[in-house]
């Protein structure tokens, strides 16, 4: 990682709003490294989680905010659970990828489009439909033969319907959604 200038770049709004959204108090890290020994996904991250954490407590929204960590992770929660502290730290990283999604930075651009596809679906239908949000996601991807060779496999086995199923409380999910916009999140 290139060195920093701590100083010239540390942004105290962006610590503030990680800390309020995440509920964490980030200056309780004191990096002993036990959630990046624990993630099943240091292996393809730019930046472990502990450095993400570090970098965090540095005021560093930028250098954060561009990392295809935040993409990456599976919100296994393996790093909460070993953290001495009691961070959660799965729920800092979701607050980061959120705080990503909104200001536009996403490294790992078919991995947002899967996430905007399912919560387009969940909005339209109050619940996922599974070929709706394939449709979707190919169409912003170009990515129009992922997992088509388990159609066949799964069609006959009625696993995909064709058509979103109808749900109750439909409407509640909307608000759900219209109540978070109104608090200031993004879509
Ligand atoms: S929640 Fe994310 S960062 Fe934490 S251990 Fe799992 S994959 Fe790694
Ligand atoms: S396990 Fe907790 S204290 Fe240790 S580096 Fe990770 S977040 Fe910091």
């Amino acid at each position: 990682m290139d060195a920093l200038n701590l100083n010239a770049s540390y942004d105290a709004d962006f610590v503030a709003a990680v800390q309020a959204q995440s509920g964490q108090n980030v200056s309780l890290c004191y990096q002993c490294g036990n959630c990046t020994a624990g993630c099943p996904y240091t292996f393809v991250y730019d930046i472990p989680v502990s450095q993400i954490m570090r970098l965090v407590q540095a005021g560093q929204k930028r250098r954060v905010l561009e990392s295809h960590s935040l993409w990456l992770c599976a919100t296994c929660e393996s790093c909460t659970t070993r953290c001495p502290n009691d961070i959660d730290v799965a729920r800092i990283m979701d607050v980061l990828r959120h705080m990503a999604r909104c200001e536009g930075y996403a490294p790992e651009g078919a991995v947002k489009a899967f996430w905007d596809s399912f919560l387009e679906s969940v909005r339209k239908h109050g619940r996922v439909f599974e070929v709706g949000v394939v449709a979707r996601y190919v169409t912003r991807t170009g990515r129009f033969m992922t997992d088509v060779d388990l159609a066949p496999r799964v069609i006959p086995k009625g696993k995909l319907s064709l058509r979103p199923h109808p749900i109750q409380g439909k409407e509640e999910m909307e608000k759900i959604f219209k109540r978070f916009q109104e608090q200031g999140g993004c879509l």
